[in-house]
């Protein structure tokens, strides 16, 4: 079928077409069509039978251009492509960290996929402050899972080479080198200030060389690391979870990356929401120390459960391969010796893009919610410092840090646990 955008007059007839859509609904006269339309780039239908509510699924259509900048931003429709490629490559490997693939169609651009109704963006629930008690498990299960099995340690020599190819992704890895990477730090027309961020704040990471050249080289990381089949937008926007599951949606800007990059999105959104619990929690005349503990403990199980689980993956391989990633190891210890040394730089980079994601929705176009909607300019401004002196020093010192606990009492340091009295 030739492309054409659906709106919610044709999603029902559409879905009606469909061969693969015949068991999954008893009748299509009676579907309530709902755009979600929370969404930057794409549309986002929800189709439920009113008889039967259980009868339900979600289509994600993809336009030629960028949903928020209208049809004035051009941007190539291929990203679906990419988003379907990784969604069947989660599904195969975390089936349960995925939402169920009913459909997919290269020519209209659009993904049928399970209606997640008993879950929630997990954005707006912690700027509730709701505690997800499985998250850093599962989500720390996706990445080792994905990034190991995707990477060259896993796969052989020509599939891993072969799937650079297919899955490159090059509008959309732009975006994320102009917006993520360049943009926030040189001062672009793009960029957006609070006016009551002091000008201290945003020159220090502007006009710093010793700045520039960190977040430069993690541009080039970005841009030349390709380890692994990355998410590639893996913030607590793209996350739907209850408290006993966890969904990751939105893969639109995967591409073979480094590892650090999904790892460092995750890790960054929750020091960010840490920085905005100091006020959040006040305002809601709880002592903060409760959630903003909560929120730092998640950041941690997510990077030790992932080293361990990779880890875990990486050795079983090997003793099944009865070799290494290096060649036979002669010694006894050389295999242990690159694996120590490798995961050491994953950390340094999950750090350094960590840092960068934080820094760029402080200044950037593309701010989070969890500091953004701080009604008060001066308690906004609070938590927009101290995500940048953190950011500012973690991209700067990353190759300074051993475990993830230095990251914690940096984070402390800034803005302490019990929040400001
Ligand atoms: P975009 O890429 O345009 O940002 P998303 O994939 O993030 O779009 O989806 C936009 C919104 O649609 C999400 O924030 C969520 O509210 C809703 N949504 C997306 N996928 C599902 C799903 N499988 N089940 C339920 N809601 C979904
Ligand atoms: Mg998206």
């Amino acid at each position: 079928m030739e492309y054409h955008q659906l709106n919610v007059n044709l999603v029902a007839d559409f879905i009606r077409g469909l061969s693969e859509m015949q068991s999954l609904f008893s009748s299509f006269d009676t579907l309530e069509i709902v755009e979600v339309g929370d969404g930057n780039l794409n549309f986002v239908y929800i189709i439920t039978n009113e008889l039967s509510r259980d009868e339900t699924v979600v289509l994600k259509q993809a336009v030629p251009f960028l949903r928020i900048a209208g049809e004035g931003w051009p941007l190539s429709r291929d990203r679906m492509k990419n988003e379907v490629m990784a969604l069947k490559f989660h599904e195969s490997l975390c089936p349960s960290n995925v939402p169920k693939i009913y459909y997919s169609s290269d020519e209209m651009s659009l993904v049928i996929m399970e209606n997640l109704k008993n879950h929630q963006i997990i954005r707006g629930e912690i700027i509730k402050g709701k505690v997800f008690p499985s998250l850093a498990e599962h989500v720390s299960s996706f990445i080792a899972t994905t990034l190991f099995h995707s990477s060259d340690l896993y796969l052989g020599f020509d599939e891993k080479k072969r799937n650079v190819a297919k899955t490159i992704n090059i509008e959309l890895c732009k975006i994320t080198e102009d917006f993520v990477f360049t943009h926030p730090y040189e001062d672009n027309e793009t960029n957006e200030y609070n006016p009551e961020l002091s000008l201290d704040a945003i020159a220090h990471i502007q006009r710093d060389p010793e700045l520039r050249n960190a977040v430069g080289e993690m541009k080039y990381a970005f841009m030349t690391k390709a380890e692994a089949l990355l998410h590639g937008d893996l913030h607590i926007g793209s996350i739907m979870a209850n408290e006993e599951e966890t969904f990751i949606i939105d893969p639109e800007f995967s591409f073979y990356g480094p590892m650090g990059f999904d790892l460092g999105a995750m890790i960054g959104n929750l020091f960010l929401a840490y920085f905005s619990h100091d006020y959040r929690q006040r305002k809601m005349g709880n002592d903060p120390e409760k959630y903003r503990s909560w929120l730092l403990q998640c950041a941690k199980d997510v990077w030790c459960g992932f080293e361990e689980k990779f880890l875990d993956l990486w050795l079983s391989h090997d003793e099944a391969q009865g070799t290494s990633f290096i060649g036979r190891d002669l010694d006894g210890k050389s295999a242990e010796t690159f694996r120590k040394a490798y995961m050491k730089r994953v950390f340094e980079d999950m750090i350094g893009f960590a840092a960068c994601k934080m820094m760029r929705r402080i200044v950037g176009l593309a701010k989070v919610a969890d500091i953004a909607d701080i009604e008060d300019a001066a308690e906004r401004a609070r938590a927009e410092e101290n995500a940048l002196r953190m950011g500012s020093v973690m991209v700067l010192q990353r190759s300074n840090y051993s475990n993830f606990d230095e990251l914690m009492d940096l984070a402390k340091s800034i803005s302490p646990l019990g929040g400001c009295k």
